[in-house]
């Protein structure tokens, strides 16, 4: 597995890869990576030639500097879990030459970046649909791998790709679970064991619940902060606060 923090570096490699017509299969991320990003990585693997996967916590798509600098940060055991799980190369870019241009160019969507987490997280998805803009440009993948367990971010940069003809296909995968129901995440990390067993019940909810206004009404009952429950695109998507832990879901309806 080849490691490289410099763009040009990658890109010396990426032009290797074209000239033999070998596809590239990409899947980005934050790190502190678990089983639901290794299904990403399996996806690809499947699908494409070689395997790309980025780690890079991207600043500007966090509220505060408190989250981003509590956001977990693994780095060693992540590149012998991408090892392990037989990843071709991972980018470990720094920031200043991903925002070389001191964010002076950004994406906006004006529509549906504004509700659900948009409602409740200002810019953010102006940060994250900024940072895969980059991203995709410098992988140049043939397709792209996201989680369902983020559907709106999902959505958006699938409609991302269609309105700029950005050619690397968008493909969803599956939300990945612990045995509890809980859909594993990188914050999950930040929750206690106890916590770790009461965040559970979202999932159970999500399904059990009759109405958005029951489950709303259980998870406050339980002890959560909820930020909304709310039914769109056939699914039903929930954000919730556990302590000082966000813990957002969505299941098909
Ligand atoms: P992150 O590192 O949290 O930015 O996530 C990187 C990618 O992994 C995103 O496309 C996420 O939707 C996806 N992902 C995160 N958690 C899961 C999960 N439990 N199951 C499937 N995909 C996930």
């Amino acid at each position: 597995m080849k490691t490289f923090e410099r763009l040009s570096d990658w890109v010396s490699l990426r032009q290797e890869l074209k000239q033999h017509n070998r596809t590239i299969g990409f899947v980005p991320t934050m790190g502190a990576l678990h089983e639901g990003h290794i299904s990403l990585v399996n996806q690809a693997k499947k699908e494409n030639d070689f395997t790309f996967v980025s780690i890079f916590v991207n600043p500007t798509q966090f509220n505060s500097k408190e989250d981003l600098e509590k956001y977990p940060r693994s780095i060693t055991e992540d590149i012998s879990l991408l090892n392990a799980a037989g990843v071709d190369a991972i980018l470990l870019p720094n920031e200043n030459e991903i925002y070389e241009d001191n964010f002076r160019f950004k994406i906006t969507e004006n529509k549906f970046s504004k509700i659900l987490c948009g409602a409740y997280r200002p810019d953010h998805f102006d940060g994250v649909l900024t940072v895969v803009m980059k991203l995709l440009g410098i992988a140049q993948a043939d397709r792209c791998y996201m989680g369902e367990k983020d559907f709106q971010q999902y959505l958006l940069i699938k409609d991302m790709r269609e309105s700029f003809f950005l050619k690397t296909k968008i493909i969803s995968c599956p939300t990945i679970r612990e045995s509890s129901g809980l859909a594993m995440s990188s914050r999950n990390e930040r929750l206690s064991t106890e916590n770790k067993v009461k965040a559970a019940i979202i999932y159970k909810y999500l399904h059990e619940k009759k109405t958005v206004a029951d489950v709303r009404q259980s998870l406050e009952d339980s002890g959560f902060k909820v930020e909304y429950v709310e039914e769109i695109y056939g699914r039903r998507f929930v954000a919730a606060w556990l302590e000082n832990v966000r813990l957002i879901d969505n299941v098909k309806i």
